[in-house]
Protein backbone atom coordinates (compact mmCIF):
# COMPACT_ATOMS: atom_id res chain seq x y z
CA UNK A 1 0.00 0.00 0.00
CA UNK A 2 1.69 2.75 -0.96
CA UNK A 3 -0.41 5.41 1.42
CA UNK A 4 2.63 3.75 3.98
CA UNK A 5 5.84 5.89 3.39
CA UNK A 6 7.78 2.73 5.22
CA UNK A 7 6.10 -0.15 3.08
CA UNK A 8 5.12 -1.53 6.48
CA UNK A 9 1.81 -2.10 4.86
CA UNK A 10 0.23 -4.19 2.42
CA UNK A 11 -3.57 -5.66 0.98
CA UNK A 12 -3.92 -9.34 0.86
CA UNK A 13 -7.44 -10.55 -0.02
CA UNK A 14 -8.86 -7.72 0.65
CA UNK A 15 -7.23 -6.92 4.56
CA UNK A 16 -4.83 -4.87 5.35
CA UNK A 17 -1.34 -6.52 6.49
CA UNK A 18 0.51 -4.56 9.17
CA UNK A 19 4.41 -5.59 9.17
CA UNK A 20 5.04 -4.50 13.26
CA UNK A 21 9.22 -5.16 12.49
CA UNK A 22 9.21 -2.49 9.61
CA UNK A 23 6.95 0.28 10.67
CA UNK A 24 8.27 3.39 12.24
CA UNK A 25 5.43 4.68 14.17
CA UNK A 26 4.79 7.95 11.95
CA UNK A 27 1.25 7.50 12.14
CA UNK A 28 0.63 8.50 8.54
CA UNK A 29 -2.07 6.15 7.97
CA UNK A 30 -4.03 6.97 10.93
CA UNK A 31 -4.17 10.49 9.45
CA UNK A 32 -5.60 9.09 6.22
CA UNK A 33 -8.47 7.38 7.42
CA UNK A 34 -11.73 8.70 7.77
CA UNK A 35 -12.78 6.52 10.56
CA UNK A 36 -9.44 7.27 12.25
CA UNK A 37 -9.14 3.47 12.28
CA UNK A 38 -5.73 1.55 12.27
CA UNK A 39 -4.22 -0.94 10.77
CA UNK A 40 -1.98 -1.27 13.66
CA UNK A 41 -4.04 -2.80 15.66
CA UNK A 42 -3.76 -6.23 17.04
CA UNK A 43 -5.65 -9.27 18.52
CA UNK A 44 -3.41 -11.28 21.60
CA UNK A 45 -4.79 -13.61 23.50
CA UNK A 46 -4.54 -13.39 27.50
CA UNK A 47 -1.54 -16.32 26.96
CA UNK A 48 0.52 -14.20 24.41
CA UNK A 49 0.10 -11.03 26.62
CA UNK A 50 1.50 -13.56 29.76
CA UNK A 51 4.34 -14.21 27.17
CA UNK A 52 5.35 -10.63 26.53
CA UNK A 53 4.98 -9.95 30.55
CA UNK A 54 7.30 -13.26 31.31
CA UNK A 55 10.07 -11.76 28.99
CA UNK A 56 9.77 -8.27 30.22
CA UNK A 57 9.44 -9.10 34.31
CA UNK A 58 12.34 -7.90 35.41
CA UNK A 59 12.00 -4.32 33.58
CA UNK A 60 8.77 -3.60 35.13
CA UNK A 61 7.16 -3.05 38.23
CA UNK A 62 3.59 -3.69 36.70
CA UNK A 63 1.33 -2.55 33.44
CA UNK A 64 -1.38 -0.35 33.08
CA UNK A 65 -4.14 -1.01 30.51
CA UNK A 66 -5.29 2.05 28.26
CA UNK A 67 -6.94 2.22 25.11
CA UNK A 68 -9.92 3.62 23.87
CA UNK A 69 -11.22 2.44 26.52
CA UNK A 70 -9.88 -0.58 28.30
CA UNK A 71 -12.92 -1.43 30.33
CA UNK A 72 -15.20 -1.88 26.98
CA UNK A 73 -13.47 -5.24 27.20
CA UNK A 74 -14.25 -5.73 30.84
CA UNK A 75 -14.38 -10.09 30.20
CA UNK A 76 -10.71 -9.25 28.86
CA UNK A 77 -9.65 -7.47 31.36
CA UNK A 78 -10.21 -9.19 34.33
CA UNK A 79 -9.19 -12.95 32.54
CA UNK A 80 -5.54 -11.22 31.75
CA UNK A 81 -5.38 -9.55 35.68
CA UNK A 82 -6.50 -12.91 37.09
CA UNK A 83 -4.03 -14.58 34.93
CA UNK A 84 -1.09 -12.37 36.44
CA UNK A 85 -2.55 -12.52 39.86
CA UNK A 86 -2.44 -15.98 39.87
CA UNK A 87 1.05 -16.58 38.33
CA UNK A 88 4.05 -17.05 40.43
CA UNK A 89 6.18 -15.14 38.27
CA UNK A 90 3.85 -12.06 37.68
CA UNK A 91 2.15 -11.68 40.87
CA UNK A 92 4.06 -9.04 42.05
CA UNK A 93 2.80 -6.53 38.82
CA UNK A 94 0.76 -3.73 39.68
CA UNK A 95 -2.27 -4.20 37.36
CA UNK A 96 -3.60 -1.02 36.76
CA UNK A 97 -6.63 0.26 34.55
CA UNK A 98 -6.17 4.00 32.58
CA UNK A 99 -10.12 4.64 32.31
CA UNK A 100 -12.54 7.42 31.13
CA UNK A 101 -14.72 6.11 34.27
CA UNK A 102 -18.08 4.87 32.07
CA UNK A 103 -17.63 1.66 33.86
CA UNK A 104 -20.56 0.58 35.96
CA UNK A 105 -20.32 0.02 39.56
CA UNK A 106 -21.23 -3.44 39.16
CA UNK A 107 -18.35 -3.56 36.50
CA UNK A 108 -16.09 -2.16 38.87
CA UNK A 109 -17.49 -4.46 41.66
CA UNK A 110 -16.06 -7.72 39.77
CA UNK A 111 -12.61 -5.59 38.47
CA UNK A 112 -11.49 -4.57 41.70
CA UNK A 113 -10.25 -7.87 43.77
CA UNK A 114 -8.22 -8.39 40.38
CA UNK A 115 -7.08 -4.51 39.85
CA UNK A 116 -4.73 -2.57 41.81
CA UNK A 117 -5.91 1.05 40.89
CA UNK A 118 -7.36 3.09 37.81
CA UNK A 119 -6.45 6.43 36.70
CA UNK A 120 -9.17 8.25 35.83
CA UNK A 121 -10.21 11.47 34.30
CA UNK A 122 -12.43 14.08 34.73
CA UNK A 123 -12.62 16.10 31.69
CA UNK A 124 -14.79 18.97 33.22
CA UNK A 125 -16.42 19.72 36.51
CA UNK A 126 -20.30 20.18 35.22
CA UNK A 127 -21.94 17.66 33.30
CA UNK A 128 -23.09 20.56 30.59
CA UNK A 129 -19.12 21.63 30.02
CA UNK A 130 -18.32 17.84 29.83
CA UNK A 131 -21.32 16.58 27.55
CA UNK A 132 -19.97 19.55 25.30
CA UNK A 133 -16.40 18.49 25.26
CA UNK A 134 -17.24 14.35 24.95
CA UNK A 135 -20.82 14.19 23.95
CA UNK A 136 -21.48 12.50 27.54
CA UNK A 137 -22.44 14.10 30.83
CA UNK A 138 -20.10 13.07 34.09
CA UNK A 139 -22.34 11.79 36.82
CA UNK A 140 -21.21 8.52 36.14
CA UNK A 141 -17.59 9.48 36.01
CA UNK A 142 -18.07 10.77 39.25
CA UNK A 143 -19.63 8.13 40.85
CA UNK A 144 -16.67 6.31 39.55
CA UNK A 145 -13.99 8.22 41.09
CA UNK A 146 -16.07 8.33 44.78
CA UNK A 147 -16.10 4.46 44.35
CA UNK A 148 -12.89 3.65 43.77
CA UNK A 149 -11.35 6.36 45.82
CA UNK A 150 -13.49 4.57 48.88
CA UNK A 151 -12.04 1.46 48.10
CA UNK A 152 -8.23 3.16 48.12
CA UNK A 153 -7.78 2.23 44.15
CA UNK A 154 -8.28 5.55 42.51
CA UNK A 155 -4.27 5.63 41.45
CA UNK A 156 -4.47 8.91 39.99
CA UNK A 157 -7.62 11.57 38.98
CA UNK A 158 -6.76 13.58 35.79
CA UNK A 159 -7.66 16.80 34.38
CA UNK A 160 -7.63 18.25 31.67
CA UNK A 161 -6.73 21.87 30.89
CA UNK A 162 -8.15 23.43 27.82
CA UNK A 163 -7.54 26.89 28.06
CA UNK A 164 -11.30 28.98 26.74
CA UNK A 165 -13.04 25.11 26.73
CA UNK A 166 -13.10 23.78 30.78
CA UNK A 167 -14.89 24.98 33.23
CA UNK A 168 -12.69 24.27 36.45
CA UNK A 169 -12.29 27.24 37.27
CA UNK A 170 -15.42 28.51 37.33
CA UNK A 171 -16.38 25.89 39.76
CA UNK A 172 -13.23 25.98 41.31
CA UNK A 173 -14.81 25.72 45.41
CA UNK A 174 -17.06 22.12 44.34
CA UNK A 175 -13.90 20.60 42.10
CA UNK A 176 -11.60 21.15 45.28
CA UNK A 177 -14.31 20.20 47.83
CA UNK A 178 -14.50 16.93 45.37
CA UNK A 179 -10.95 16.16 45.60
CA UNK A 180 -10.28 16.82 48.98
CA UNK A 181 -12.58 14.01 49.97
CA UNK A 182 -10.80 11.65 47.84
CA UNK A 183 -7.86 11.35 50.11
CA UNK A 184 -4.24 11.01 49.45
CA UNK A 185 -4.51 10.59 45.77
CA UNK A 186 -2.80 12.73 43.03
CA UNK A 187 -4.05 15.23 41.08
CA UNK A 188 -2.20 14.98 37.57
CA UNK A 189 -3.13 18.18 35.65
CA UNK A 190 -2.51 17.53 31.69
CA UNK A 191 -1.56 20.18 29.30
CA UNK A 192 -4.32 20.24 26.51
CA UNK A 193 -2.37 20.10 23.06
CA UNK A 194 -4.09 20.12 19.61
CA UNK A 195 -1.35 17.03 18.10
CA UNK A 196 -3.21 13.71 17.05
CA UNK A 197 -6.60 15.96 17.74
CA UNK A 198 -9.50 15.53 15.23
CA UNK A 199 -12.43 17.79 14.74
CA UNK A 200 -13.00 21.33 15.91
CA UNK A 201 -10.82 20.36 18.81
CA UNK A 202 -7.87 20.79 16.18
CA UNK A 203 -8.37 24.44 16.25
CA UNK A 204 -7.97 24.43 19.88
CA UNK A 205 -4.76 26.06 21.40
CA UNK A 206 -2.87 24.57 23.31
CA UNK A 207 -2.49 24.84 27.34
CA UNK A 208 1.00 26.88 28.54
CA UNK A 209 2.57 26.16 32.03
CA UNK A 210 0.66 30.38 32.71
CA UNK A 211 -2.67 27.97 32.15
CA UNK A 212 -1.60 25.19 34.32
CA UNK A 213 -0.06 27.36 36.70
CA UNK A 214 -3.48 29.22 37.11
CA UNK A 215 -5.21 25.84 38.17
CA UNK A 216 -2.43 24.31 40.07
CA UNK A 217 -2.90 27.79 42.37
CA UNK A 218 -6.34 27.44 42.80
CA UNK A 219 -6.67 24.11 44.03
CA UNK A 220 -3.62 24.45 46.39
CA UNK A 221 -4.94 27.44 47.79
CA UNK A 222 -8.02 25.45 48.51
CA UNK A 223 -5.61 22.43 50.23
CA UNK A 224 -5.25 20.45 46.98
CA UNK A 225 -1.21 19.55 47.41
CA UNK A 226 -0.37 16.54 45.83
CA UNK A 227 -0.37 17.78 42.20
CA UNK A 228 1.80 16.21 39.14
CA UNK A 229 3.01 18.60 36.38
CA UNK A 230 2.73 17.89 32.98
CA UNK A 231 6.40 16.93 31.46
CA UNK A 232 6.09 19.24 28.45
CA UNK A 233 4.08 21.08 26.66
CA UNK A 234 3.44 21.40 22.70
S1 LIG B 1 2.55 4.16 11.39
FE1 LIG B 1 1.32 3.46 9.65
S2 LIG B 1 2.08 4.68 7.89
FE2 LIG B 1 3.63 4.86 9.51
S3 LIG B 1 5.10 3.20 9.12
FE3 LIG B 1 3.59 2.35 10.54
S4 LIG B 1 2.06 1.39 9.25
FE4 LIG B 1 3.24 2.76 7.93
Amino acid sequence: MPQCPHQALSLHAGKVIWQADICQQCDSCLKMCPQQATPMAQTMSVEEVLAHLHKARFFIEGITVSGGEATTQLPFLLALFSAIKADPQLRQLTCLVDSNGLLSETGWQKLLPVCDGAMIDLKAWSSECHLVLTGRDNKQIKRSILLLADRGKLAELRLLVIPGQVDYLEHIEPLAAFISQLGDVPVRLNAFHAHGVYGEARTWPGATPEDVNQLAKALRARGVEKLIFPALYL
